[in-house]
């Protein structure tokens, strides 16, 4: 199998890298769309409280509005904020012909339902991708605006020309946001998917078995380097805090980049190609086509 080798130390899928081509590409297409006449993209920003990761992320959003050229506008909400307040904020900028992508940043306070807020962002504004529509739309292979974290790691692979088509590909993790999608998007594109979880038994086997793996669980540990298949592709998608303040992916990187042909770093792999995504999401959500830095793979 030609991704697969005996032995390697692993290629780097360099997430800092492949956002920076990324946002330079839709800020060119924005550019353009704006010099034609149309309007700049405009991308309202929703933080409910002051949780301080949330923070960082949404701090982070707002500076790559300004590298890409789209218009972030700002809604910083008191933690008290009831369920019905935000929903009638997100009323008002679902008819905002100044608005064209609406990102709520969860997680929400516990006094919020955050289906029902994500299922009241207009499905053409749903910039983040969670709206039970686009979501569908993804399954039934008519990918609309898609989950930033899934579009991000496939991007990343295809910037390296790795082809996923009729790879086994395991997802560990079954969120809403991160898992489910991730296999959507790899059967987009012709993967045999496996997704594991918390309920799943013999992950190891699953993980030895996985030519792709895309690891999605928030603990550090669980999958261990030494199940990897050599030469297969890693993807860590996890963000662990350690105690000592350490950012770490979920997978160990240096033992298993020592088995692995290729693999993400964490910081510095899905994360910054997520927040590309946001702001390919909402050029797109404004009707500006971008030409992404790389080929697109055939769907299966
Ligand atoms: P989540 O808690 O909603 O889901 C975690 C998943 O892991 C669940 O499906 C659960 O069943 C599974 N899981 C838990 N324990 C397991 C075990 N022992 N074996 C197998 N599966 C197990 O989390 P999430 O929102 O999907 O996020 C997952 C991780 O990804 C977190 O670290 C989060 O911070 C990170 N994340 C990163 C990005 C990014 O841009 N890089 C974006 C979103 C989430």
């Amino acid at each position: 199998m030609k991704t697969i080798q005996q032995e390697s130390t692993a290629k780097l899928l360099d997430g800092i890298k492949v956002s920076a081509a990324v946002i330079e590409c839709v800020r060119e297409s924005i550019e353009a769309h704006v010099g034609k006449g149309g309007r700049r993209p405009g991308l309202a920003v929703v933080l409910v409280g002051s949780d301080p990761a949330s923070s960082i992320y949404v701090r982070a959003k707002r500076r790559d509005c300004e590298r890409a050229g789209i218009r972030a506008q700002d809604f910083d909400l008191d933690a008290q904020t009831s369920q019905d307040e935000l929903l009638a904020l997100i009323d008002r900028l679902n008819d905002s012909p100044d608005v064209d992508g609406i990102l709520v940043q969860l997680p929400l306070p516990p006094h919020i339902d955050e289906p029902a807020v994500t299922n009241r962002i207009h499905a053409d504004k749903d910039v983040d991708g969670f709206h039970a529509f686009n979501v569908g739309k993804l399954a039934l292979r008519q990918p609309g605006l898609r989950p930033c974290t899934p579009r991000g790691v496939m991007a990343l692979l295809h910037f390296y020309g790795i082809a996923n088509r009729s790879m086994h590909a395991v997802v560990v993790g079954a969120s809403n946001i991160v898992g489910r999608p991730m296999a959507l998007e790899l059967l987009l594109t012709g993967s045999t998917v496996t997704v594991s979880h918390r309920f799943t038994r013999n992950l190891e086997e699953h993980v030895r078995s996985a030519e792709l793996l895309i690891s999605a669980i928030g603990k550090p540990g669980i999958v261990q380097s030494e199940w990897i298949r050599p030469g297969s592709i890693v993807v860590d998608v996890g963000i662990n805090r350690l105690p000592s303040g350490k950012i770490v992916g979920d997978i160990d990187f240096s033992s298993a980049a020592a088995r692995a042909g290729w693999i993400s770093p964490v910081p510095g792999g899905v994360g910054p190609m997520t927040r590309a995504m946001l702001m390919l999401n909402t050029a797109e959500a404004t009707g500006v086509g971008v030409k992404m830095p790389f080929k697109a793979q055939p769907t299966g």
